[in-house]
């Protein structure tokens, strides 16, 4: 049994399906959805294109709890090139290459084609797929099998993939049911939150600005965790948004998680021309500062970097000490007042979760509960914005899918004494 329609469990249906065909064997396989719809995500993802997959693997991108050699070892097992080459092989078509942003998308760009596809192949090798069936409870029986409650029946298993994902932009209801089991399992689960995600500001200022776009290198800093990002960038009448900021708004979920303070501070980029030396450019000279900034920014943003640093349209010779050192900062340091992030509503994925070092790599099985398996989101594990979250998925999809079909292939040889 699969609990959980979307990219993770998908992918863990297929590949069970192929280890029971390779090994002639016909046990069945179910997958369990609690919506209406399977793979609603993968079919509202990427804007409607479906990022499927980054142009570059990047492990070292990833964000857990866990060192990143471990996270290495789960990406291993179903590496990038294997998994363009099924993508590609699904779709019938080399996937589209989106170079500016190292992103992969169907030949079609429609994530639909995606989700539609995957559904047709797990029809195709036989895999039941049950909507608007919501697993309740996952416990295990006496005889080593699991029971799964139904809301009017129970399910006998012998082994269940637990693929239920996180929070995010789901419909009411989502209950985080697969953190639950985990922990009841005796997993440990590290407390989930909201990650690539807008931030939430009340600067008046700075919302003035909605719908300018630019480029920026974005820094976030708490107690124990920190990280950097460059990318696109937008001000919105909320806060920011944009690849650089949800890249880094991790660090304030976690800040909000232990109590601790953060700060987070931009460095808007010059239209295309990379690192601008302020410092140099600032020196004492004839020319206006507002005319200097203009030759790279925006208007807009020239007038909040100017008010920001209280300086008056003066000409460079005329900026004091003071006004100088304040303007460098805000052209290399500019403060964004972040009060919270938009949260589970608008978070393309959840943080924390089970946690990696109690899981096989290479069969996502439970450490502590043969039969057990776990698949995407739900793992303690997350990268950033460009195709990495499914790569995440599809990868702990193929390896549960593996597993578990093998568990069922040679039960008597795993279950539990007694
Ligand atoms: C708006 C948006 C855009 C995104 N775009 C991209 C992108 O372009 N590229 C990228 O790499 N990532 C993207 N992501 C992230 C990506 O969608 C997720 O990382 C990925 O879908 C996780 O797959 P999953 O199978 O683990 O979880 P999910 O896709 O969330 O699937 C879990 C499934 O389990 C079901 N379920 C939960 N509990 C139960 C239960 N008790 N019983 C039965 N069923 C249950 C849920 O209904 C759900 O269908 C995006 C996310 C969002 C929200």
């Amino acid at each position: 049994m699969i609990v959980g329609a979307g990219a993770a469990g998908l992918v863990s249906a297929l590949r069970a399906a192929d280890i029971r065909r390779r090994a002639g064997a016909s046990f069945p396989i179910t997958v369990y959805e609690a919506f209406r719809e399977a793979g609603r995500k993968i079919l509202i993802s990427g804007g409607g294109r479906c990022n499927i997959l980054p142009m570059r693997a990047a492990p070292e991108v990833f964000v857990s709890e866990s060192k990143p050699y471990i996270v290495r070892r789960f990406l291993e097992q179903f590496r990038l090139p294997a998994q363009r080459s099924f993508f590609e092989e699904l779709l019938g078509g080399v996937l589209r290459e989106e170079r500016e942003s190292a992103k992969l998308f169907p030949p079609t760009n429609r994530a639909k084609d995606v989700r539609d596809r995957l559904l047709e192949r797990v029809a195709e090798s036989g895999v039941e797929v049950r909507t608007v069936a919501r697993i309740r409870d996952l416990a295990r029986a006496a005889d080593g099998s699991f029971r799964l409650r139904l809301d009017r029946s129970d399910v006998a298993a012998r082994a269940v993939v637990v693929a239920t994902g996180g929070f995010s932009v789901l419909p009411a209801g989502v209950d985080g049911a697969g953190l639950h089991w985990a922990a009841a399992f005796g997993h440990r689960v590290h407390p989930p939150y909201p990650a690539l995600v807008p931030l939430v500001s009340a600067s008046a200022p700075h919302a003035h600005l909605s719908g300018l776009s630019l480029t920026a290198r974005l820094q976030a800093r708490t107690v124990g965790a920190e990280a950097q990002s460059t990318g696109g960038f937008l001000f919105t009448h909320r806060g920011y948004s944009g690849p650089s900021v949800l890249n880094i708004s991790h660090v304030l979920e976690k800040a909000r998680l232990s109590g601790s303070a953060f700060r987070v501070t931009a460095r808007f980029l010059s239209q295309g021309e990379g690192a601008v030396d302020w410092n140099t450019l600032l020196n004492p000279g004839p020319g206006q500062v507002s005319r200097l900034l203009e030759r790279h920014f925006p208007d807009r943003l020239v007038s909040l970097l100017m008010q920001t640093a209280s300086v008056e349209d003066v000409s460079l010779s005329q900026l004091t000490r003071e006004k100088r050192r304040n303007l460098l900062l805000a052209l290399e340091e500019f403060s964004l007042p972040v009060q919270a992030t938009e949260g589970y509503r608008t978070a393309e994925v959840t943080g924390g979760g089970v946690s990696l070092e109690e899981i096989e790599p290479a069969t996502g099985e439970s450490r502590l509960s043969p039969g057990l398996f776990f698949a995407g989101e739900i793992l303690d594990a997350f990268g950033p914005i460009g195709g990495f979250n499914f790569q995440w998925a599809w990868a702990t999809g193929f390896s549960a899918g593996l597993g578990s079909a093998e568990y069922c292939l040679v039960p008597e040889m795993k279950l539990p004494p007694g």
